[in-house]
């Protein structure tokens, strides 16, 4: 793993400049999660670098709206050439910062990568103009305009690409921004900030400002912001639209939590099945929106499923995000670790048959580890705590049900609408799924987890706002413009009662 000690603390990006505030409201200790005796410095924060930063996004985002689309490409390019040049460092950093493995990590860094030349090319092409005759030398343009500053505000599991899955398409397509990273995550907030400074963005175009959630709220209640890109929990993506009630101007666009589940039919490779569920309710330890948490498998194949998620589930590996043996790192705080026990406790009150004994665990080294757990439920109920909210912790459920259509019932019976999977080799039952779930992300015979970053990606419910992110950013950081166009004007129409200039 790269070294990163230490790890100096250099401030807020505001304006171009790298800059400690000069009085700090706040201190944000990163801590690795898997070996809470290390910690990977502090970092100091001021809410008054909002307004500093806003500020120099205002006045930088007309010379950036206007530059040649060349120009803004070529920032990128640059931008994806320090991330290139740092990727082993700032994979460290997030390995270590949310304890996930090394390996996971890189798997992050190459998608943050990735992000600018796809959004360079796919993400450009969404919005690219689009012209239509409209008859008598009359041309329609639909243009799609830069709405000018956005707010960028990321969550700790994925501490760079999901908030950078924002600031590239919003760059990209002739917007300013100010980003606040997660406040669990600060060293990669302070890399990031360093890494959108070499890239050599003209100064006030992409600012990075850390904080808490006061700073986060206050960054998207600003009344000078365009637009607010949210990745976050509901609780926190409910408050954002509060407080922006009174800005109809502002588009607010959320990326909330999930509770996502997997149709597993009496025809499905259930092996593959198995795997898919296993993974997608382990890996980074349970902690991604779109993780798996209830199975519904057929009444024939329910037990010989089980039976194999048992297996892999026992066998997940756990340790230390350096550990290269490790599957499963710990969860990201000690109240995370807290809520697996909870989560326990909720399952067995509704009754819960325990398959694998997970929670909270011994680890290699003092840290919020815990183990994955699965639980068999004899019937569904919409009251209950732990079938119906998210959990963030590596835990799943198992239905028997008696039909493909009552898993899709029991599939979309729920206040969210991330993600879900169906597992048959019958293309209709999947073409049926595709039309009556309300999900954002569907998958056949593919773990809920692992989305690509040439598709849309969002949720519906409470889930999101369907301003879905990934490959259909553009179409938000951007609003569209009807223009009329006649180059050469001719004979004025003639209407009733209108009187001629000839
Ligand atoms: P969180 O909601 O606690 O924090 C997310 C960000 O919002 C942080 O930067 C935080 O400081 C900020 N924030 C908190 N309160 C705010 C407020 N009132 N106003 C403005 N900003 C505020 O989320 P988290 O614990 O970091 O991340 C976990 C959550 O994120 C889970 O619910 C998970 O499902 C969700 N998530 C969703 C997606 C998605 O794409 N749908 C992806 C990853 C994570």
């Amino acid at each position: 793993m790269a070294d990163l000690s230490p790890f100096e603390a250099r401030g807020d990006l505001v304006d171009g400049r790298l800059a400690l505030p000069e009085r700090a409201d706040g201190e944000l200790v990163a801590v690795d999660p898997g070996d809470t005796r290390e910690s990977l410095g502090a970092f100091p924060f001021a809410a008054e670098s909002v307004e500093r930063a806003v500020v120099a996004s205002r006045l930088a985002w007309p010379a950036w709206r206007d530059a040649d689309a060349g120009a803004r490409a070529a920032a990128l390019a640059r931008f994806r050439e320090a991330l290139h040049a740092e990727q082993e460092r700032l994979a460290a950093v997030i390995a270590r910062e949310v304890g996930k493995p090394l390996w996971e990590a890189r798997t992050e860094v190459s998608a943050m990568i990735a992000k600018i030349d796809i959004t360079l090319t796919q993400g450009l092409e969404l919005v690219a103009d689009r012209a239509f005759e409209l008859g008598a030398g009359q041309v329609g343009r639909w243009r799609a305009s830069s709405r000018g500053v956005f707010g960028v505000l990321g969550p700790f599991n994925f501490p760079g690409h999901l908030m950078h899955g924002h600031v590239v398409p919003a760059l990209a397509t002739g917007n300013c921004v100010v980003v606040k990273p997660s406040e669990k995550t600060p060293a990669t907030g302070q890399l990031y900030a360093e890494l959108v400074q070499r890239a050599g963005f003209p100064a006030g175009v992409a600012n990075v400002v850390q904080g808490d959630a006061t700073v986060g709220a206050r960054l998207a209640a600003h009344p000078s912001l365009d637009g607010v890109l949210f990745t976050g929990s509901y609780a926190a993506g409910r408050r954002i639209l509060e407080a922006t009630l009174d800005q109809p101007w502002k588009l607010v666009a959320l990326e909330m939590g999930g509770k996502n589940g997997v149709l597993v039919c009496a025809d499905a490779d259930l092996d593959a099945a198995a795997n898919a569920i296993a993974f997608g309710a382990c890996v980074t330890s349970g902690q991604r929106c779109s993780a798996t948490s209830r199975v519904f498998a057929e009444r024939a194949v329910v037990d010989a499923l089980v039976e194999r998620l048992v297996k892999l589930l026992r066998g997940i590996a756990i340790g230390h995000s350096s550990d290269p043996g490790a599957f499963m790192g710990p969860v990201i705080t000690r109240a995370a670790r807290e809520r697996h026990a909870q989560v326990l406790a909720w399952a067995a009150a509704d009754g819960a048959e325990s398959l694998v004994a997970g929670g909270p665990a011994d680890g290699p080294r003092p840290g919020h580890y815990v183990r994955p757990s699965l639980h068999r439920l004899r019937a569904t109920s919409r009251e209950s705590r732990y079938q119906r909210e998210e959990h963030f912790v590596p835990d799943a459920f198992v239905v028997a049900i008696d039909s493909a259509d009552e898993g899709l019932a029991e599939l979309d019976a729920t206040d969210f609408g991330l993600a879900a999977s169906v597992f048959t080799r019958s293309r209709a039952t999947y073409e049926r799924a595709a039309r009556v779930l309300r999900v954002g992300c569907l998958n056949w015979n593919a773990p809920t987890v692992g989305a690509s970053s040439k598709l849309p990606f969002g949720g519906v419910k409470r889930s999101g706002n369907d301003r879905a992110a990934g490959a259909a950013s553009t179409l938000h950081t951007t609003f569209p413009q009807a223009n009329l166009e006649i180059a050469e004007p001719g004979p004025a129409a003639k209407f009733p009662g209108f009187p001629s200039l000839a």
